[in-house]
């Protein structure tokens, strides 16, 4: 994406704006710090020979977030050095090192996405006994071999056995949940961005954290800022952002799901939305997009002042499809979440991360669902093809007319299929994607893959696959 300078300042404004909001509901967040897991990324060239990177290796890189005044509101427990070391493992280890040496300080736990966050945790999990080693002794895991971390932490690091045993004592129970609030107490919310396709987090953040407020703070892309959520306590599901009219030139495009063929809408200026009506976005930006189609479907809640404010809807972009069917990203989250609702809570289990492939090898093609499970009651280790089949049947329930009248009136669809995959495997998709150059903070678990080696990265850890042996509901009726 193009960036020009002086877009730093305007994504700067954004920012300055965030915790004056954020006091008006919690007060007392410059007492304390912030654990937030940042990451940079390594640059490229493009061919002209331009600087190419992702927005917030930008952002962290830039003056405005390097040499910035303190500010009481805004400290992190993550020095600079940890922050933009390119090397994530060292990066990673260090931000949670500083995080659990300074646990009682610590007032929010954040990172920008959802996934990041939940990819701390996981860390944290496959590295304590490390960690704790290096409080307890006052020494840096010689795997981190960066100097300019190893020269800020030896100003930080002095032994503290009693706060290893504690963190030990934690991280050595079998049961994680409330894990955040264990150990750092005095966590007032997580500012992670759970909204649109981060939503499939929300389950996971609750179990780990215990159920800590989840603000959401600001909807923005590598193409421009958008604007700012100005009720950051609120539900996740009432999230309303409000677009910020100096940030870019705003138009929107009434969205009409199934207007294919009809007559071109008008573009609506941004102080003409209608609340109740959705629309899809479009930029002119600064930095030269022109009329840009941003993918995002937004519905206009109200408006603060004049400026509207839209709830996000989702991508605008159709996930899977067999025969005439289409499912997009929001519903096969909704029948993702009605099958862990109806059938997995049942069995103490649930979705902690999934990704579909529309299997068109066989015929009828039918949609096949990756599932990485949390079984949080240690007694079963696996779940039935009984009860996975259901879970099978659950979803096809959930998902549209279309789709079932496929199944049931056209025989144009196969049996929808669950592969379990291995527990840690969306980590390594994730550790794959970013092998090959996507970027940490901004990356997104894929909702549907075609690409070959991440099917076959996926299909090697599947551990049991099950099929729906019922057809869904379905009558002409309904299809009208
Ligand atoms: P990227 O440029 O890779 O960071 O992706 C930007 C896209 O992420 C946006 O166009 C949205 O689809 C999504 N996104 C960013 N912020 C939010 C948010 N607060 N809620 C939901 N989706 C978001």
């Amino acid at each position: 994406m193009p960036t020009i300078q002086e877009e730093l300042d305007r994504r700067q404004l954004l920012y300055s704006l965030l915790m004056p909001v954020m006091n008006l509901y919690v007060p007392g967040m410059d007492k304390g710090k912030g654990l937030y897991f940042l990451f940079v990324k390594s640059e490229t060239k493009t061919p002209g020979g331009l600087l190419a990177r992702p927005v917030l290796t930008s952002y962290y890189k830039s003056d405005h977030f390097k040499t910035r005044p303190h500010d009481p509101y805004n400290v992190y427990t993550s020095p600079n050095e940890a922050i933009l070391c390119p090397d994530s493992f060292h990066s990673m280890y260090t931000q949670m090192l500083c995080g659990l040496l300074e646990h009682k300080q610590v007032l929010r736990v954040g990172a920008v996405f959802a996934s990041g966050l939940l990819r701390a945790i996981r860390f944290l999990q496959l590295n304590w006994a490390q960690l704790t080693h290096d409080i307890r002794t006052g020494t840096l895991n010689p795997k981190i071999t960066n100097p300019s971390i190893q020269a800020c932490m030896t100003r930080i690091l002095k032994p503290d056995p009693n706060l290893a045993d504690f963190i030990a004592a934690e991280c050595s129970k079998d049961n994680w949940e409330g894990i955040i609030t264990r150990i750092w107490p005095n966590t007032k919310y997580l500012d992670v961005i759970v909204t649109g396709a981060m939503a499939q987090y929300i389950p996971t953040l609750n179990h780990y954290s215990g159920g800590l407020p989840l603000a959401c703070t600001m909807y923005a892309s590598s193409e421009c800022y958008f604007g700012l959520n100005l009720n950051p306590m609120c539900k996740p599901s009432e999230v309303s952002y409000t677009i910020m009219p100096n940030m870019a030139y705003f138009e929107f495009l009434p969205h009409k799901p199934n207007s294919i063929g009809a007559t071109r809408p008008e573009l609506v200026d941004l102080a003409n939305v209608e609340v109740g009506k959705e629309y899809e976005l479009v930029i002119t930006t600064y930095a030269g997009l022109y009329r840009y189609r941003v993918g995002d479907i937004l519905l206009v809640t109200g408006f603060h002042n004049s400026a509207p404010q839209f709830h996000f809807v989702r991508r605008k972009n159709v996930l899977l499809s067999i025969d005439s069917d289409k499912t997009d990203e929001s519903e096969l989250q909704r029948a993702v979440e009605n099958a862990s609702q109806l059938v997995l809570s049942e069995f103490n289990a649930s979705v902690v991360e999934y990704t579909s492939y529309a299997d068109t090898r066989t015929i009828p093609g039918h949609y096949v669902i990756y599932w990485e499970l949390l079984l949080k009651d240690y007694s079963g280790e696996s779940l039935s093809d009984e009860v996975m089949s259901r879970c099978c049947l659950a979803m096809e329930e959930s998902l549209n007319s279309v789709y079932r009248q496929g199944r049931v009136a056209d025989n144009s669809i196969g049996p929808l299929e669950i592969r379990v995959v291995k527990s840690g495997t969306f980590e390594e998709l994730m550790d794959y994607s970013i092998s090959r150059g996507a970027s940490i903070n901004q990356y997104k678990v894929p909702r549907c893959v075609s690409y070959t080696p991440i099917m076959e990265l996926l299909d090697s850890r599947v551990v049991s696959a099950h099929f729906s042996k019922f057809l869904p509901h379905w009558t002409s009726e309904r299809c009208r």
